[in-house]
């Protein structure tokens, strides 16, 4: 069953980010072909019995390893073993990727202005989609905000930095928002759905969302995710259903 399932891959980095905080990279299967913003399953064997979690992929489609970004749940199976992974330990991967946080879900309206908004390690799969030069291509604006409890979890700045230089070269519309929801200190500091009722997220953009433009993709905590879908459609955007409407989710637990 595994091996008809999963491939065994090897770890090639790690890179840690705070206590509870890491990422990792692994080699990637010449199979293993997935769209930006799909997650993959990754096993672990623990106790000779294999565990499996979903991660969203974190590296482009057309990179050549796959790197994933990961929390360690308190007491959790499968992130407390995975915390003490070591460069070279084997992995497994499920063979298909799976998920629809993908921008080709959007036919209508069509691509203008896009909004990733992420809690926590709910970036993953906007990162994703930012190595992709077709986002950058597709969309006039791209406002990518990241909402984390505290200035050390706020991971992958730098990178951010980078990929927004490479892959959006000349592009004038691109925005990264950090929020900072447990620092009064920062700009930004207060809850999504709340930045969004008080009109301080579009302030700071210095854009409105707008039905007939808007592309908006939610990722993180699935409260989150729920209470921002339903300040969202109180300014009058639509889910995503069958290829028309704004607000595309994925709850990230
Ligand atoms: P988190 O509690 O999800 O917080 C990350 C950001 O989301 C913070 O800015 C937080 O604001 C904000 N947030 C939380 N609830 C929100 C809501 N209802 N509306 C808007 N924003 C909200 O922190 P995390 O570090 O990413 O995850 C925390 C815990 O979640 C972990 O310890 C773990 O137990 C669990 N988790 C599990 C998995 C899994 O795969 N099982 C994955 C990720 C996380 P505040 O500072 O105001 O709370």
């Amino acid at each position: 069953m595994t091996s008809e399932k999963f491939t065994v891959e090897k770890v090639l980095s790690i890179q840690r980010w705070a206590d509870n905080l890491f990422s990792f990279s692994m080699t990637r299967p010449a199979h293993f072909k997935f769209t930006a913003g799909q997650f993959a399953r990754i096993g672990l064997q623990v106790d000779g019995e294999l565990i499996v979690r979903a991660y969203s992929v974190v590296s482009s489609p057309y990179d050549e390893t796959l790197e994933f970004f990961s929390i360690v749940v308190p007491d959790g199976a499968f992130t407390s073993r995975l915390k003490d992974l070591q460069v070279g330990d084997e992995l497994y991967l499920e063979k298909i990727p799976y998920g629809f946080l993908t921008l080709a879900r959007y036919q209508q309206p069509l691509p203008h202005d896009l909004w990733l908004l992420a809690t926590g390690t709910g970036l993953a799969p906007f990162l994703s989609m930012l190595q992709d030069f077709e986002t950058w291509q597709n969309y006039q604006k791209i406002n990518l905000v990241y909402s984390v409890r505290t200035q050390a979890e706020l991971a992958y700045v730098e990178r951010i930095q980078e990929i927004a230089a490479t892959f959006g070269e000349g592009h004038t519309g691109f925005q990264f928002v950090p929020i900072i929801t447990r620092d009064p200190q920062a700009i930004l500091h207060q809850r999504l759905p709340v930045l969004i009722e008080n009109g301080q997220l579009e302030a700071v953009v210095g854009q409105q969302f707008n039905p007939e433009t808007s592309h908006i993709m939610l990722c993180g905590n699935p409260q989150m995710v729920e209470d921002t879908k339903e300040a969202l459609k109180q300014r009058g955007l639509s889910m995503n259903r069958r290829g028309e409407g704004n607000i595309a989710v994925e709850n990230y637990w």
